[in-house]
């Protein structure tokens, strides 16, 4: 498979060109960037044969089949709705878009063309939270009666740009990570927060958008789920605490981009540590999205998952604002 790339972004130059060369007969072929410049110093800097300014030269190349979007936010929809007409298969960043409109548009597009959409939601595709799934499904810790997620963090000086000061390139921590707890929680429990308060704060880094974020959610069943998320955190760790009628999970440096952290499981025979696989988050993300294209799979996080999780993030942000608690509004999905 032949892919483009749309942006050219730190993710796709940590993560994914890395991911994608990782499969069998996968190789990038394009990089688009706006800035004509940056694009072609970054494709030979990661040894892209071609760059572009122009997103129509990577779209009307007929051995391009497959795009990997990571630009910044605002962005996500207009060069979707492009690569659909061009008739690409497409992993998009998270945020899928800025409105759930938006989103749901790129998603149906996609479906009535044939094509397949991924959402990069990493967190789904890490041994960790399989593992952490599994417990669950399983019944290891009985009922789910709460769920508190830490995802506050340092962000590195590198990505100090349009996050923590452009709202209208989609920054914000709200928008930048909330979508990621969101469909952890989701593929933890397989139901979607109903009903959100939320409050966010700005801890020294960010201007005009928040850097710092704590909601609660409910859950159809019951579950009370508890979720902090920063950008400004520079000793805490990540993790999950997951408890259960019979026991509890409490994972901790999982909420990560690398296959690290650790899990443990108590219940009445006391606490041990859980063991899981090691494997690339990314590398299975493209994996999965691969083995759909090809007709046998489907990605670990797909389009439907992506509009969920912005929904999920709209209703946070629209709280944090209004101080007041807000439906989820999922669309017509
Ligand atoms: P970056 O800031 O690195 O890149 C975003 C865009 O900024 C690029 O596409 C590029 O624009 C422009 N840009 C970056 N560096 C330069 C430069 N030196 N000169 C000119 N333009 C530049 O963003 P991220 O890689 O952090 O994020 C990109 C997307 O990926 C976002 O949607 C984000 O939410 C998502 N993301 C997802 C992660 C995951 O694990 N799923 C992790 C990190 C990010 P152009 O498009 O014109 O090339």
């Amino acid at each position: 498979m032949i892919w483009g790339l749309i942006g050219a972004s730190t993710i796709a130059s940590q993560h994914m060109i890395d991911a994608i060369r990782a499969q069998d007969g996968h190789d990038i072929k394009t990089v688009q960037s706006g800035n004509a410049a940056h694009g072609a110093q970054y494709a030979k800097a990661h040894n892209i044969p071609n760059s572009t300014d122009d997103l129509s030269i990577l779209l009307d190349d007929t051995n391009i089949s497959a795009v990997y979007i990571s630009s910044t936010n605002e962005k996500h929809k207009a060069q979707s709705l492009a690569a659909i007409a061009a008739g690409k298969h497409i992993i998009c960043e998270k945020p899928l878009a800025m409105t759930v409109q938006d989103a749901t548009a790129m998603v149906q597009t996609a479906e009535r063309a044939g094509l397949v959409f991924a959402t990069n939601h990493h967190l789904r595709n890490a041994g960790s939270h399989i593992k952490i799934k599994q417990l669950i499904s399983t019944g290891q810790i009985g009922t789910v009666q709460s769920i508190r997620i830490f995802h506050a963090v340092n962000l590195p000086e590198n990505l100090q740009g349009w996050r923590i000061n452009d709202a209208g390139a989609g920054g914000g921590v709200i928008p930048d990570i909330v979508v990621h707890d969101a469909d952890t929680v989701r593929f933890y429990l397989d139901e979607a927060p109903i009903r959100v308060l939320a409050m966010e704060g700005s801890s020294g880094m960010a201007q005009g958008v928040e850097d710092s974020v704590m909601s609660v959610w409910t859950m159809p069943s019951g579950v009370m789920v508890q979720t902090h998320e920063s950008f400004t955190h520079r000793y805490a760790r990540t993790g999950v605490e997951i408890y259960g009628d019979k026991g509890s999970i409490i994972a901790r440096d999982v909420m990560t981009q690398r296959p690290i952290g650790e899990i443990f499981l108590t219940d009445e025979n006391g606490t041990r540590e859980i063991s899981f696989d090691d494997h690339n988050l990314y590398v299975r993300s493209v994996g999965n999205f691969s083995n759909a294209v090809t007709g046998s799979g489907r990605p670990t996080a797909d389009g439907r998952d992506g509009i969920m999780s912005l929904a999920v993030a709209l209703a946070v942000k629209d709280s944090a604002t209004t101080g007041k608690a807000m439906d989820v509004d999922y669309g017509n999905i």
